[in-house]
């Protein structure tokens, strides 16, 4: 078998000298454990922050060891009553060709869908989007919602979500092309490209034109200049789901304070008294209770057409780093897989 294994910490952006991919021994499944060859793996934003040795909500991913992940395959041995050789399944195998885990860490998968599915849409980045929203964001018709990384799995979720529920919805992402897709794929009122402005304040002259009644929920994806940007546009008892801040991601490891950004905090932490918002950190993996009602819900809009799925799928376990490294800096159209 193959992996990917964190060779180096990352100072700020990851680069290929901080991974290996390297030949390993081949996992023997033991009492109750599932062997399984992946066929996807997916990247996600998360696995940034495991690359540094920093305190979090999760341990780092230590030196030498594979890089964590989730992905999906197919059983070719199993000791557990639950599993049969064939059976599709998702676990958290990292970046690897096979993985091996007990039968009770792993998901089995419906075959009517496309496995890649159970990754991004109908996986833990659609779970974060949906749960967030319904949650913390609490939707009501005809309120206005921004959302950033508009067309990634999380961002497109919210964004397809919101519009079903009869809001104005109002993305944010990287270059033309991505708000193309927002508006014509996902169904978005308005895409603005953040790249196009300057600052905070030029892009919050463009929110304010697109956000004629304000915003009532910013579902945080990016901070930043966004993040700046949206805040004094706020409604009096907005709501902000905090769910991620990828602008900040690679100051981390850099001592944590976010390099480059101008103090505004006094600023912003105003914003939030004076419009009585409720911001709202979620982390989801406290939350996968909720994952069976998830799926119940999303699972026939995916089935029926109503949510759009959007997959960018890389070639091959050893072009993972540069994908990964690629989608950290926006170059991924929609759900970054990488086909194994
Ligand atoms: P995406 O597939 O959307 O990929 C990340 C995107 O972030 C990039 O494509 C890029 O989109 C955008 N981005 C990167 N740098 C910047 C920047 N400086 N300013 C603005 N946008 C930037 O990722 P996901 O949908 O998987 O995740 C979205 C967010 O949700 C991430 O922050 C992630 O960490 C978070 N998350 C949080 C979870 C939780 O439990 N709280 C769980 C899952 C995800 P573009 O080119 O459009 O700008």
């Amino acid at each position: 078998m193959h992996r990917v294994v964190l060779a180096r910490r990352p100072q700020g952006a990851p680069v290929d000298a901080d991974f290996r991919y390297e030949e390993a021994a081949m996992p023997v499944p033991g009492e109750g454990e599932v062997l399984v060859k992946v066929s996807h793996m997916s990247l996600d934003p998360y696995m940034r922050g495991r690359m540094d040795d920093a305190k979090s909500y999760a341990k780092p991913v230590e030196l030498d060891h594979t890089m964590e992940g989730g992905a999906v395959g197919e059983v070719i041995a199993s000791n557990h009553p639950k599993y049969s050789v064939g059976d599709q399944v998702f676990g958290m195998f990292g970046w690897a060709s096979h993985g091996c885990l007990n039968g009770r860490e792993l998901r089995k998968l419906d075959p009517r869908l496309p496995i890649t599915t159970a990754l991004g849409v109908l996986g833990m980045p659609g779970f974060t989007g949906w749960y967030g929203l319904m949650e913390y964001g609490k939707p009501k018709a005809g309120e206005t919602l921004v959302v950033a990384a508009a067309t990634g799995p999380v961002g497109s979720m919210v964004g397809q979500m919101a519009k079903l529920l009869g809001l104005r919805v109002v993305g944010i992402a990287g270059g033309d092309d991505k708000c193309k897709m927002a508006k014509e794929k996902f169904g978005f009122d308005e895409c603005l490209d953040h790249r196009a402005y300057a600052d905070a304040n030029a892009l919050r002259a463009a929110l304010k034109e697109v956000c004629p009644n304000g915003v009532d929920i910013y579902f945080e994806n990016v901070a930043g200049k966004v993040l700046e940007a949206v805040l004094p546009l706020m409604n009096v008892g907005g709501r902000i789901p905090l769910c991620g801040m990828i602008a900040w991601y690679n100051a981390g490891a850099l001592g944590g304070n976010m390099t480059g950004e101008k103090d505004n905090l006094p600023k912003m932490w105003r914003s939030i008294l004076v419009n009585r918002l409720h911001v709202h950190g979620f982390i989801i993996s406290d939350h996968f209770a909720s994952f069976p009602d998830f799926l119940t819900d999303v699972a026939p809009r995916v089935a029926a057409g109503e949510i759009k799925v959007v997959e960018d799928v890389a070639q091959g376990l050893e072009n993972a780093p540069k994908a990964f490294m690629n989608m950290l800096n926006g170059g991924n159209f929609g759900k970054q897989i990488v086909k194994i």
